[in-house]
């Protein structure tokens, strides 16, 4: 089922502390804003507006740079002015389902998104919502300083609202046409309830809870390495020494008596890396996306071969985390150019350097890289990718 979705993002919460509004700020390495509009992109929105405040348009455009299937969308003073603006940015008729998302509930999942589109095959509205556990108490005021209890409240029955909120776009419309002008609605159910509409709750997610107080960026983190999944991949390459005066080993050239024989540059280390970093996503070895038999990659830098895994990496919304590679030979001598090799390959993945190993033995004059016929790499790589 097809669905467009509206990510309001125009507020400035003020009650997040000081400094740059939520959805700029930073959450396990991306900005809030990115993480709703990967996840809904991913989930299949066919398109997605992206409601900013006026003056944050390069800001929005900063944080969601590389991601395409969205728009930017100028939104208003209100909540509900944003909605509505970006409800009339969509196209869509009025059977098109739209969610309406707050940029401040960063760990949206497809998960979510599916649950929701389930519901609205037979419901106008419906919202991701979480059925009260704790106890309500009502305060009676303030007594020096500490509020005092007045009352229970009876917790039956009751949800909390989250987003996304899934409406058919024709309802929502028509509803907020019919809203109150001095009136501000909190979410967009309320509006098609005042409508007399039926919105169905849905089973939510405490990792959907809204950033909202400092404290929160805290908790969102720990949430954020929960909702993503981590993936190891192995890679293994030999290349034959032959004649020459130098070899190509994790992207640093090594002078030796002796040269790696390949179609490429033949850089076993870097094959072995990329065949890890490839194993980890599932997507076949080295050979599948440069075959041999392709002349285009004749005496080719293999750089680009593990830049070309790394993207892949990219493009899933997942990030390499570590990559650890030993090479195995009698000579050349790896130890004092492991440095250079580590800084080399930090470099192509954008990683730290702590995030970067390499590693090397011998075989003891044991088989073909004991006789030093050839050079063995043997690399891991583990990889995060969205839940
Ligand atoms: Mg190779």
């Amino acid at each position: 089922m097809g669905f467009s979705a509206v990510i309001v993002a125009a507020g400035v919460g003020a009650r997040a502390g000081p400094g740059e509004a939520k959805q700029w700020r930073m959450l396990a390495g991306r900005p809030v804003i990115r993480w709703s509009a990967e996840a809904l992109l991913r989930a299949g929105a066919d398109e997605l507006v992206v409601m900013v405040a006026d003056g944050q348009q390069a800001r929005a455009c900063e944080a969601l740079a590389g991601l395409t299937g969205w728009r930017l969308a100028v939104g208003g003073a209100a909540r509900s002015d944003s909605v509505k603006a970006g409800l009339a940015a969509l196209g869509g008729g009025e059977d098109a389902i739209v969610l309406v998302h707050d940029a401040a509930r960063p760990l949206v999942r497809g998960e979510h998104v599916e649950r929701l589109l389930a519901a609205l095959a037979d419901a106008p509205g419906a919202i991701l919502a979480l059925p009260l556990a704790d106890t309500l108490k009502r305060e009676a005021g303030q007594d020096d300083g500490a509020a005092r209890i007045a009352d229970t409240v009876p917790r039956a029955g009751l949800w909390r609202a989250q987003t996304p909120q899934g409406f058919r776009l024709g309802a929502l419309k028509a509803a907020y046409a019919a809203w109150p002008a001095h009136e501000e609605p909190t979410d967009e159910a309320i509006v098609l309830e005042r409508a007399g509409l039926a919105v169905t709750l849905v089973p939510g997610d405490p990792a959907l809870a809204k950033l909202t107080y400092p404290e929160d960026f805290a908790m969102a983190e720990l949430m954020a390495g929960a909702a993503r999944s981590l993936r190891v991949g192995q890679g293994i390459d030999a290349h034959r020494f032959g004649p020459g005066d130098g070899v190509w080993l994790c992207g640093v050239l090594i002078a030796h008596d002796k040269a790696l024989i390949g179609h490429s540059d033949a850089d076993a280390g870097l094959h072995a890396i990329t065949d890890a970093v490839l194993g980890a996503i599932g997507e076949g070895d080295i050979g599948d996306h440069f075959p041999p038999s392709d002349p285009k990659w004749r005496d080719a830098a293999s750089d680009q071969f593990l830049l070309h895994a790394a993207g892949l990496v990219a493009a899933r919304g997942g990030r390499i985390a570590n990559v650890d590679v030993t090479l195995v030979c009698e000579r050349p001598k790896i130890k004092p150019h492991r440095e250079a090799m580590r800084v080399r390959l930090a470099e192509l993945l954008a990683l730290p350097l702590a995030a970067v190993s390499v590693k090397a033995t011998t075989m003891e004059g044991m088989g073909f890289t004991g006789r030093e016929e050839g050079l063995l790499a043997q690399a891991v790589a583990m990889v995060e990718l969205p839940a």
